[in-house]
Parts: C-alpha cells; sequence; structure tokens
C-alpha cells in the first residue's frame, strides 16, 4: 500500500526541543560531557509535600480511574488560586480542566475552539510548539512580529492589523517563552481595547506566572471584565513547582468551551495520572515556599547570565522580566539561552 499520512501531522513542525533534549539525553548516556540547553526545565527537586503525598496516594491505592476532567479537589483548588490570584473571576471548579501537563491544555483548547481554515494569531517570538499545534487543530498560523527594539512584545497597532474575520484565536505568552518579556497590565489593557471589538478567542499561557523577577507585575487577561468569557488561561506545575515530569496542567475557560474541551481529553488521555494529580494539589497548597526559594534563585542566576553577557562585545539582549530564558543575538542570528540550567549550583 502507497504510504498515505495524515496532511495535518505531516504539516506540523516536530518538536525541535524534544528532538535536541533527546539527542542530549543520549549524548549523555554515551558518556559524554555535555550541558542541554534545550527543553526549559528547573533543575530543582520537586517540593517534599508533593512528593510526600504521591506516595500517601500510593499507599492508599488512589491508582485508579478518576474523574477525567481532574479529581475535583484539585479543580477546586485551581479555580480559587485563579480567582485570588489571576482575578479570573469566573473561575470555579466547573470550569476548570486538568490536564497532561499545559501543553495538553493547549492542544485540548485548540481542539475545541479550532476550524479548518480559522487563523490563529501567535506573536513572535514564540515557543516553537504553537505553530505545530494550531496546525494539528486544523488552524493556520498567523506571526506577528515583535524585536527587541519593542521588547519582543507586540503592539496594538499590529494586533489590529492582523485582525481578519477569519480570526479564531489570538495565543499571548507572558511571561514569554523564549524572550522573557512580560505584559504589564497597561500593555495588557491597550490590547484587550482593541480584541473587545472583535469576537475571537484569547489564549494566554501563563506557565511561567511564578518566574518573575519584580520589575512588572504578572497580570491575567482573563481578569478583564469586557474580554469575559472569551479567554482561556492555561497554567500547571511543571515550571512553578519543579514538576516537569509529573505531567500536570490547567485550562480555564467558559463552561461551553469547557465542555468541548473536556470531550477532547476524554476521548484521547482521559485525565493525567491520579498520583500526579493528588501530588499537584499538594504543591498548589502548601509549596509556595518552596517557589519562591527557587525564584530567588532564577533572580541570581538572571544577574549572573545578564553579566557575562555584557562581557560579550556586539552581543544584543534583553532582560528578561520572567521565565528562565534570554535571548541574545550576536550579528543576525537570534538565540536562546536556557538559564534554568546552565548556572545550576549543583
Ligand atoms: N507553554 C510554554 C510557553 C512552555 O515553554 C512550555 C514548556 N516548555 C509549555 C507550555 C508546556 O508545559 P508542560 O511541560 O506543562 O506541558
Amino acid at each position: 500500500m502507497a504510504i498515505d499520512l495524515s496532511r495535518r501531522a505531516s504539516a506540523a513542525a516536530e518538536s525541535q526541543t524534544l528532538r535536541i533534549s533527546n539527542r542530549a539525553k543520549k549524548m549523555k548516556e554515551e558518556g559524554i560531557d555535555i550541558v542541554s540547553l534545550s527543553t526549559g526545565e528547573p533543575d530543582f527537586n520537586t517540593p517534599d509535600c508533593a512528593k510526600r503525598a504521591a506516595e500517601e496516594a500510593i499507599e492508599d491505592n488512589f491508582t485508579h480511574y478518576t474523574d477525567s476532567n481532574g479529581i475535583y479537589e484539585l479543580r477546586a483548588a485551581v479555580a480559587d488560586k485563579f480567582r485570588v490570584e489571576n482575578h479570573i473571576a469566573e473561575a470555579t471548579a466547573d470550569t476548570v480542566l486538568i490536564t497532561s501537563g499545559a501543553k495538553q491544555a493547549l492542544m485540548d483548547a485548540l481542539g475545541a475552539i479550532c476550524n479548518e481554515g480559522d487563523e490563529v494569531i501567535i506573536p513572535a517570538p514564540y515557543w516553537v510548539s504553537y505553530p505545530a499545534m494550531v496546525t494539528l487543530s486544523g488552524g493556520t498560523p498567523v506571526i506577528i512580529s515583535a524585536g527587541i527594539e519593542q521588547h519582543f512584545k507586540i503592539t496594538p497597532e499590529q494586533l489590529s492589523q492582523a485582525l481578519t474575520p477569519k480570526t479564531k484565536c489570538v495565543i499571548l505568552n507572558s511571561p514569554n517563552n523564549p524572550s522573557g518579556a512580560m505584559y504589564s497590565r497597561e500593555e495588557l489593557s491597550a490590547l484587550a481595547d482593541v480584541l473587545v471589538s472583535h469576537s475571537c478567542y484569547i489564549l494566554s499561557d501563563e506557565i511561567y506566572e511564578k518566574i518573575i523577577y519584580g520589575d512588572i507585575e504578572h497580570c491575567s487577561i482573563g481578569s478583564f471584565a469586557q474580554l469575559a468569557g472569551r479567554v482561556l488561561t492555561v497554567n500547571g506545575v511543571s515550571k512553578a513547582y519543579a514538576m516537569t515530569g509529573w505531567r500536570v496542567g490547567f485550562l480555564q475557560a467558559h463552561k461551553e468551551v469547557m465542555k468541548e474541551a473536556s470531550k477532547v481529553q476524554g476521548q484521547t488521555t482521559s485525565h493525567p495520572s491520579s498520583i500526579a494529580q493528588i501530588a499537584s494539589l499538594a504543591a498548589v497548597l502548601y509549596a509556595s515556599e518552596d517557589v519562591e526559594k527557587m525564584r530567588l534563585a532564577f533572580v541570581r542566576r538572571r544577574e549572573l547570565i545578564c553579566s557575562l553577557l555584557d562581557e560579550i562585545p556586539k552581543v544584543k539582549y534583553m532582560k528578561p522580566d520572567g521565565a528562565f530564558y534570554s535571548i541574545g543575538s550576536r550579528g543576525s542570528i537570534w538565540c536562546r539561552r536556557v538559564c534554568s540550567n546552565f548556572f545550576c549550583s549543583k
């Protein structure tokens, strides 16, 4: 039989970060001494409270299928977090989905809203997976570029020019991978003013929310009343709690959107591991001191990497406001540096 493959899968790029990371793991196994700057993951250990909770969950035989939207206690705790910390007034346990990492939250969200031919605006620089995720969901990625002269952030004018009747969604990612840029409340409010008169969704990826350096306050666009019902907020435990391998993410959205997102998840992965959900509940409820310790370490690493970049002639870079990346160039090629595992003190 002739090999006949899915056009969507063929059109989507493979995950470059995973490809490089797998190669680095293989090189390490072969005994080669290298530092992998591929995947962005904290080099810290998962907080003790999460590890102990997971052990107890195993002992208590909490090892069966859970509600496919995630266990109620975690959905309720995440909803509280969204309401109290992020001021997303409509967040309740029923509008929160617990997913297998923020990646699946994004795919569930895009699967819930995208039709063939829908345009999805992605500001560049962007996390490399977004365009492939949009393509896999049947949408068409539309890229708007923001250079270093605008601190890697799009302007309301750029957004306004990119919106068309086909725009289904705009992806925002603040703090940003790979630039480290954060939108201030005023900047988000100016973007919201443009979006208010255009009927599209806003998919706000806030996975780096807790890794910020204090210059700009984190603001969730889902807190703006004029966009109520149109913002899909993504977060999770991977970065904030150094829990990348546990694979737990969160999605908050309007209940009608959530119904479809929940179907996408229910028919694909069902739900993240029961044990990982219990560990995540403990992290969300009890690990704020661990988060602060890690944040302070990231602050020191940011200062170190910026001072080292300052010493290299002709390097242009922006001091990150959040996340653990910095992109710099010497000439025309931009390169992402992961500060999370580069300057680990082990
Ligand atoms: N969003 C962004 C911006 C990311 O950088 C990453 C991971 N690199 C993810 C989502 C995925 O997070 P998770 O590991 O929880 O799926």
